[in-house]
C-alpha cells in the first residue's frame, strides 16, 4: 500500500485526486495538506503544513498547489527521502531549479500534464511535426487558470522543437510583417511555434497542435473533460516513483 499525502488538497485537483487515488486498491491518501480546510474528504486528516507530519509514515507526496508551496514540498521530500509527484505548474526557472536540486535519495516525478491522452498527444505531435512546414499550438483552459501559456503547451513545444531539430527541419521565418494588434500571433514557443492561450468558463484543459504543409494539414487534439482525467497518470507516477530515485520530467517514459 502506498501511503499518500496530498498537498493542495482543498483545491479542484486536490479533491479530484484524493477521491480518485483512494479508489485504487494499492493507494491510500491519509493526510490532506492545505492552507484551507478541505473538510472531510474520504476520511483523511487535514493539516496546514507538511512539517507537522511524521515522514516515516509517508511514502509519497502528491502536490497540486502553488509554485511556492511546491518548492516547500520538494525540500521536505528531499530531506526526508519521501517520493514526490509534482503537478503544480507555473514554476519560475529558479523554482524549478530549487525542485531539481532538492532531490536526495527520493524520486521526484514532475509533469505539466498527468493525463495519459495528453502524453500520447504530445508524443504524436512530436512524431508528426518534422513532416510539416509550420506548427502552432492552441491551448484552451478554464478561466481560473493563473498561468499562461500552459505548462503542457510549453512541454509540447519543446518536444516538437527537439523532433524537428533531430530531423533537420528548419522553420521558415515568421510570415507576419506588420502586427496591427499586439499579441495577434500569440506567444513565441521557439522555432517559429506560436502558442495561443484561450481562457473560458466551462473548459477544463484542452490542446490542439495544428500543422500545415503543402496542400495538407493535421490537427492533433486532446481534451480533458474533467479532472478525473489526471488520476491514472498520477497513480502511474506514484507506482513508478516507488522503485526509482532521481528527477523525472514528464510521465512519457512510464507510458509504454
Ligand atoms: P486550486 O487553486 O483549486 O487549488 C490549489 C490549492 O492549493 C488551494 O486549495 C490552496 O488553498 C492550496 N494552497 C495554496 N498555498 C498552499 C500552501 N502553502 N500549502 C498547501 N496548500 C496550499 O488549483 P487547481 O486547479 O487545483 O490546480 C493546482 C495546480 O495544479 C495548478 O498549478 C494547476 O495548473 C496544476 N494542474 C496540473 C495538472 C497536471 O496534470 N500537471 C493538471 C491540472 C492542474
Amino acid at each position: 500500500m502506498h501511503r499518500i499525502v496530498v498537498v493542495g488538497a482543498a483545491g479542484r485537483m486536490g479533491r479530484a485526486l484524493t477521491q480518485g487515488l483512494n479508489a485504487q486498491t494499492d493507494l491510500s491518501v491519509f493526510a490532506l495538506v492545505d492552507v484551507h480546510d478541505p473538510g472531510d474528504v474520504e476520511g483523511a486528516t487535514h493539516v496546514a503544513a507538511l512539517d507537522v507530519l511524521d515522514p516515516s509514515r509517508v511514502d509519497v507526496v502528491v502536490d497540486f498547489s502553488t509554485p511556492e508551496a511546491a518548492v516547500v514540498s520538494a525540500k521536505w521530500c528531499g530531506q526526508h527521502g519521501v517520493d514526490l509527484v509534482l503537478g503544480t505548474t507555473g514554476l519560475s526557472a529558479d523554482q524549478r531549479a530549487e525542485v531539481e536540486s532538492s532531490v536526495g535519495e527520493n524520486a521526484v516525478v514532475m509533469a505539466a500534464n498527468f493525463s495519459i491522452g495528453a502524453v500520447l498527444s504530445e508524443r504524436f505531435a512530436a512524431m508528426a511535426a518534422p513532416y510539416f512546414e509550420r506548427v502552432e499550438i492552441i491551448e484552451l483552459h478554464h478561466d481560473k487558470k493563473v498561468d499562461a501559456p500552459s505548462g503542457t503547451s510549453l512541454a509540447t513545444a519543446e518536444a516538437i522543437r527537439h523532433s524537428r531539430a533531430n530531423a533537420g527541419r528548419v522553420t521558415a521565418p515568421e510570415p507576419t510583417e506588420r502586427l496591427t494588434v499586439d499579441g495577434a500571433r500569440g506567444a513565441d514557443g521557439g522555432d517559429g511555434i506560436r502558442i495561443h492561450s484561450v481562457r473560458l468558463p466551462g473548459l477544463v484543459a484542452h490542446q490542439e497542435v495544428v500543422m500545415g504543409g503543402p496542400g495538407e494539414g493535421l490537427t492533433i487534439r486532446h481534451d480533458s473533460f474533467d479532472r478525473t482525467s489526471f488520476v491514472a497518470g498520477v497513480a502511474l507516477a506514484i507506482r513508478a516513483a516507488s522503485s526509482r530515485t532521481g528527477f523525472y520530467f514528464g510521465i512519457d517514459d512510464f507510458v509504454a
